[in-house]
């Protein structure tokens, strides 16, 4: 077959580092090869999630992997997810750092929000800065950059994926033009479904086709890869149910102005209600369900996170505040009620109940952890961490409302990247990122963007050796 080099799709942490690393392992080798990255977006609108991710990377300041990783990513995963993914995962991600260590990327180790975390990296300046650099190493390898080419499906040849097909969204001209593109092998990096409503009416219920997306890029993960590979014989994998969510304040329209300090005073519906256990466990445990409830139970889509003057004497609370929009503020709780527009009878009812019940000693308050201070006020949910009455004014409420990340159903992989049909792996076909599923129930915190890294560069030296031993 006359050779056609190496497609990868999608312009983010995965297909960069797909792309990359299938160009340096033919370097290695000392042979040609042709890369081709493809992104449905212009340049500067490429990236989708990378592009506002504060990748945040599951791993300690030496690069090291916490002991019990796996372990933990098992059960959190309610024992469904697969553990040979996780163990590689683990295996490659110190080498990974250290790979984007070299090409110039810096990292620091950023404090958890208030409440303590995994340990985490965070590359100076976040995704974009990561996008930055990836794609300066990618230049210099000579990796031809697609723009506007949005995957629409594969081409294949004898069951082995020999192409993409694609419209152009170019929108001077030839938008919507159709066009196949031959290759010897492809990688698909170009996310889960999230910007696509049909499928999160299909796979999470029709409330969530209404979902705020969290930032301007995470919408332009439109699925097709998925849906593509799946037409091509690929097998599903991850909790197609199951999106990562957090919440937001509604009034903002900036990127991911998400409002964590919900755990230290209560939330409460419209209707003046509360509805869940703020205090269940840490933020990055809970920020899921409620997103998901806000979305898809709460009337109207939206709560109230309400705390008093105890909030402003937490040492560095504005960490866990991404907005840029001012807490709603009062000097009484029936002055904040009227201000949110929450009837004021119910506010007052609940949080007089709450307050009641709060029969701990508030001096074991800790936000930097779980702290056992309990309570279970007479009909609400309990709130089982940081129960301290609402009693000093000002009243503070921030209006919330969940925001999708992404969504966890895609493809099943094998530990190499490769996608797997009923038969083992699809010739030619491999997956990093996103778009591969593989996470259930919560999302296992800081490990999406180590994920994309870990397998796209694993993807990219997969495609290139099976294709020299092929
Ligand atoms: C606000 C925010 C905060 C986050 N925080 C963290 C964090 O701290 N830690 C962490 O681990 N993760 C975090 N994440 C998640 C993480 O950033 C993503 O999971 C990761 O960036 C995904 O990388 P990817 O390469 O798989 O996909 P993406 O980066 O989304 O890239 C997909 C690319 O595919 C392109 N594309 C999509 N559909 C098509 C198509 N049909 N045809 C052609 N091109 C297409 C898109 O334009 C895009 O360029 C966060 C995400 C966001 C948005």
């Amino acid at each position: 077959m006359k050779h056609k080099g190496l497609w990868v799709v999608g312009q983010g942490a995965a297909g960069l580092s797909a792309a990359i690393s299938a160009k340096e392992a033919a370097q290695e080798m000392g042979q040609p090869l042709s890369v081709s990255l493809l992104d449905g977006q212009s340049e500067p609108h490429s990236g989708g999630n990378t592009r506002w991710s504060p990748s945040n990377i599951r791993l300690q300041p030496d690069f090291q992997v916490e002991p019990g990783f796996v372990a933990s990513m098992l059960a959190q995963s309610g024992g469904r997810a697969d553990a040979a993914y996780f163990e590689q995962l683990a295996a490659h991600a110190p080498d990974t750092a250290s790979w984007l260590q070299g090409l110039g990327v810096t990292f620091q180790s950023p404090p958890y929000y208030l409440a303590k975390g995994p340990a985490r990296i965070q590359p100076v300046g976040g995704g974009a800065a990561l996008l930055q650099v990836l794609r300066q190493r990618a230049r210099q390898l000579g990796i031809d950059f697609v723009q506007h080419f949005r995957l629409t499906g594969l081409l294949t040849d004898q069951g082995r994926v020999s192409g993409v097909e694609g419209v152009s969204t170019q929108m001077v001209q030839g938008q919507g033009q159709t066009s196949s593109l031959r290759a010897d092998a492809v990688v698909l990096a170009c996310g889960g479904f999230q910007g696509n409503a049909h499928m999160l009416a299909k796979h999470l219920g029709q409330a969530a086709a209404g979902f705020r997306l969290i930032s301007p890029g995470t919408g332009h993960n439109d699925g097709a890869g998925i849906r593509a590979a799946l037409a091509a014989g690929a097998l599903p994998s991850g909790d197609w149910q199951g999106a990562h969510a957090e919440p937001v304040d509604a009034r903002s329209q900036q990127s991911a102005p998400v409002v964590l300090v919900y755990p230290f005073g209560l939330v409460l519906n419209t209707l003046g209600q509360r509805f869940f256990d703020e205090g269940a466990a840490l933020m990055h445990e809970t920020w899921e369900a409620l997103s998901h409830e806000l979305q898809t139970r709460c009337p109207q889509g939206r709560a109230y996170a309400i705390a008093d003057a105890a909030l402003l004497d937490i040492p560095d609370y504005q960490r866990a505040i991404r907005s840029e929009v001012p807490p709603i503020q009062a000097d009484s709780l029936t002055e904040l009620a009227e201000a949110i527009g929450v009837p004021t009878p119910a506010l007052l009812a609940t949080v007089q109940g709450f307050n009641a019940a709060c029969s701990g000693d508030v001096q074991r308050f800790d936000a930097s952890r779980t702290d056992g201070l309990a309570c279970q006020p007479e009909g609400q949910p309990p709130k089982s961490n940081w129960a301290r009455p609402l009693v000093r004014a000002p009243f503070l409420a921030w209006p919330l409302q969940g925001a999708l990340v992404y969504t966890f159903g895609g493809l099943q992989t094998d530990v190499q990247a490769r996608v797997l049909g009923p038969q083992g792996p699809i010739a030619g076909l491999y997956a990093a990122g996103e778009i591969t599923g593989h996470f259930y129930g919560v999302a296992p915190n800081s490990v999406a963007m180590l994920r994309a890294l870990v397998f796209g560069r694993i993807a990219g030296r997969t495609a290139f050796e099976d294709g020299v031993s092929g």
